[in-house]
């Protein structure tokens, strides 16, 4: 793959005004539209989006479709889109001992994707291993133009030095590391490290069921619990003290204990460890989240038993969620989603009687389980990154 068109990228993208910037979001969101409708949506004059977008086409970032007769006014006209599949974006989701890595297009959808053990922990040799994945993963079409890094668990920033945001990941056994500079030497282009259930959430609302939405509050189950909230279109920042405290929101005094010494927090209900543990308990030997999902699914009274408590829990952390911060749409993402499916009718029942007997009063989207949507989160904010500018 080649990276040198990044480059080309770097100057010309920074000295581009807001406008600009705007045009290429809303292309890349909504798909292509005349230069009237976006003139419109937009609040721009057709000359200045003329203006605007001439030196986007000749770079290539845009490109015109065929002749159609434009909606707004009957006349020809050549949609503009971005060239999507020209711009290719890495995503790195590391969690302790594997690296999920994808390559997607402009719009963030999935060229190629591969996951596997980090064979050395080391700062410098996950960096290698990722421009080893790049390289396989790459085919050789559309130029890299940014990769984005996420990472889970109690991974933060920890200080920042030199405007450098260091990062602290135990679950890797690294301590104040200058992860961006690395990787961008490693892969010789812009990087972005973000917090995973955040970069989820960037995810959803410009390609995801968010789409479109203002507000909305993103919920993540399986090994962790994650929450984050768009609230104006805008990312709510949380630190991670904030994060450990959601997962620990008691819901039910007197329910499972977590290892915390907690009765009843989300997490011992909701979290992978705790679904298995809870069902192997009452099925008498280990068993692992997806065969619990399975019995249950099939209708093994233990199972089944320990998904429709977790799926009354949920069904109340999400009142919780949508009544104190009243976003009226809650996303449901993460790999232990299968819960929320398998028992939607004990989820809807709390859910309802948590919010005052009010039927329906949250929209309860839920997402796929695939595990690849971290890695794609990645690529989200590395998109989000060369879009506006910021980081
Ligand atoms: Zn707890």
């Amino acid at each position: 793959m080649r990276t040198v068109g990044a480059r080309r990228w770097v100057g010309m993208w920074d000295a581009l005004p807001d406008a600009a910037r705007s045009i290429v979001k809303e292309l890349i969101i909504h798909g292509p539209q005349s230069r009237t409708a976006l003139a419109k949506t937009l609040d721009l004059s057709t000359g200045s989006l003329t203006r605007l977008t001439k030196p986007l086409i000749d770079a290539g970032l845009l490109v015109e479709g065929d002749v159609v007769h434009d909606p707004v006014n009957g006349r020809p006209t050549r949609p503009l889109d971005v060239a999507a599949g020209e711009h290719r974006f890495l995503g790195l989701k590391l969690t302790a001992d594997r690296v999920h890595a994808v390559v997607t297009d402009l719009r963030a959808e999935i060229i190629a994707a591969r996951d596997e053990p980090i064979g050395d922990q080391s700062p410098d040799a996950v960096c290698r291993q990722a421009r080893r994945l790049l390289d396989e993963l790459s085919g050789g079409a559309g130029a890299l133009v940014g990769a984005g890094v996420t990472l889970g668990g109690n991974a933060r920033a920890s200080a920042q030095v030199g405007g450098e945001r260091l990062v602290d990941a135990p679950f890797l056994g690294w301590r104040q590391v200058e992860l961006r500079p690395l990787m961008e030497r490693a892969l010789g282009v812009p990087c972005v490290v973000q917090n995973d259930v955040a970069a989820l959430a960037h995810q959803h609302h410009w390609f995801g069921p968010g789409r479109g939405l203002r507000d909305f509050a993103l919920v993540t189950i399986g090994a962790g619990i994650g929450y984050a909230l768009i609230m104006h279109d805008h990312l709510a920042v949380a630190t991670e003290a904030d994060l450990g405290m959601f997962a620990h929101l008691v819901l039910h005094p007197g329910g499972p204990m977590c290892p915390e010494g907690h009765r009843g927090c989300a997490a011992s209900y909701l979290s992978s460890w705790a679904v298995e543990t809870c069902a192997g308990q009452g099925l008498r030997r280990p068993v692992t989240y997806d065969e619990v999902m399975r019995l249950a699914a099939a209708g093994d009274r233990v199972c089944l038993g320990v998904v429709r408590e977790a799926a009354h829990a949920l069904g109340r952390l999400i009142a919780l969620v949508a009544t104190v911060s009243t976003a009226k749409t809650v996303v449901l993402a993460g790999e232990g989603v299968e819960l929320a499916r398998i028992a939607k009718d004990e989820l809807a029942l709390a859910l309802t009687a948590n919010r005052r007997d009010l039927p329906d009063s949250v929209d309860v989207v839920i997402e796929s389980d695939d595990f690849r949507e971290w890695a794609r989160g990645g690529a989200v904010v590395a998109i989000q990154s060369f879009v506006t500018g910021s980081d």
